[in-house]
């Protein structure tokens, strides 16, 4: 799946079954996606698309304006 940085755009390619262990151990606010840090910035990425484990679905249109 993608994840997109919210400060520079660039996209990264992350594992689905990374994300999913992520979600797994979360113990979090499930509104919020499991979080990663771009390589080129070290701003927050979130989800192109995602449906968590809890059922809550993330998309970047979202939260990008
Ligand atoms: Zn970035």
């Amino acid at each position: 799946m993608t994840y997109i940085c919210l400060q520079c755009n660039m996209a990264e390619a992350i594992p689905l079954n990374v994300v999913r262990n992520f979600d797994a151990m979360d113990n979090g606010d499930p509104m919020v996606p499991p979080q990663f840090a771009c390589e080129e910035c070290g701003g927050g990425m979130y989800p192109e698309y995602y449906k968590g484990l809890h059922g809550y679905e993330y998309k970047i249109i979202d939260v990008k304006k």
